[in-house]
């Protein structure tokens, strides 16, 4: 009998603890108490984005790529995939579109080369891992992913990024399969749309947030940074804090706009913080940032974010911002103006 309830006891201890672990180990949301069980929030830039910049066409162009990125994320949250998963795929799909900003497509360098930056985190438990300046990845997502997974290192740059993917057997391209005709033509007339001076520029990088079935969120983004960029110049995007970070004890986020200003104003971990300490809802928080902050600094651009609950924002202070999202219960939904 005393050997049954000693049984009995340390049962008890066991199950106790694992619960206490579980509790640490997780800050998610159970389902019941969130907005969606499963949602997913993308954007494929910031910038002079208005009403008659477009042609029906080119609207639809886009309209149709983000809502396929939007299916293809939707279905993979569905049968219980999880918000990494779903982010990178989705991030791929856009890498490899020429109409954006990232990956094919990307803008050109002041020596009319391309040269790529992404990241991506991990709100479970805060891994993250970001690249930078590569020149002949095809979808540097990917490469970013394998850095926080693969690696005790959260950042690498350049030829040491590409060495590093030869570990995996990445798929590796030449520079020019990344220029499109048109990125090509907008660099000879260097002086037009490319340069932020000019009031037509628009940001066209990609990013992606999520929350899967068990609560856990997800935040990538993949670019060229800014066109004409020169000196080995890195934006937003790579660093996390800047243009990506996810933390389910809050949200996750993804960033496009002048990077510089995302770098000093450690934009998304800034709307993350305002949350933790503040108690400020995602979408305060992202306003007060976005269209209060950075408004005063003149520096343009947006953001997407998802909360622990599964609320959604899409927040800018730019004429436009190519953006969508889709959750259990809705099909996509595509916005490209304010
Ligand atoms: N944030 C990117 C950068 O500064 C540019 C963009 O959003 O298109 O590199």
């Amino acid at each position: 009998m005393t050997k049954f309830y000693l049984a009995i006891f340390l049962l008890s201890i066991l199950l106790l603890t694992s619960c206490v672990k579980e509790i640490k180990n997780n800050d998610s949301v159970d389902s019941k108490n969130r907005v969606n069980e499963y949602a997913l929030v993308i954007h494929g830039g910031a910038g002079n984005i208005y009403k008659g910049r477009y042609t029906e066409e080119q609207e639809k162009l886009y309209i149709d790529k983000l809502s396929e990125a939007l299916n293809l994320g939707k279905e993979i949250l569905a049968s219980g995939g999880t918000s990494v998963d779903a982010v990178e795929t989705v991030i791929r799909v856009l890498e490899d579109s020429p109409l954006f900003n990232a990956g094919k497509g990307a803008v050109l360098t002041s020596d009319g080369d391309v040269e790529l930056d992404a990241s991506i985190m991990n709100g479970k438990d805060i891994s993250a891992g970001g690249v930078a300046s590569l020149r002949h990845i095809k979808n540097p997502i990917t490469l970013a992913r394998f850095v926080m997974e693969h690696s005790t290192h959260v950042l690498l740059f350049g030829e040491g990024a590409e060495k590093f993917a030869d570990e995996f057997g990445m798929q590796k391209v030449e520079n020019n399969y990344f220029k499109t005709e048109e990125r090509i033509e907008e660099y000879n007339n260097s002086k037009s749309v490319a340069s932020i001076e000019n009031k037509d520029y628009k940001f066209g990088t990609v990013g992606c947030v999520a929350i899967d079935k068990n609560g856990n969120l997800a935040a990538g983004t993949s670019t060229g940074g800014m066109a004409g960029k020169k000196f080995g110049r890195v934006g937003d995007a790579p660093i996390i804090g800047a243009g990506t970070y996810a933390n389910n004890k809050t949200c996750a986020l993804s960033a496009t706009g002048h990077g510089e200003f995302f770098i000093r104003n450690v934009v998304t971990y800034d709307i993350s913080a305002l949350m933790e300490y503040s108690k400020f809802t995602l979408k305060e928080a992202a306003d007060h940032v976005i269209k209060n902050k950075l408004v005063k600094q003149n520096a343009k651009g947006g953001i997407i974010g998802i909360d622990k609950k599964g609320n959604i924002v899409m927040s800018f202070n730019t004429d436009g911002m190519f953006r969508g999202y889709i959750t259990k219960d809705s099909e996509p939904t595509v916005e490209l103006y304010n």
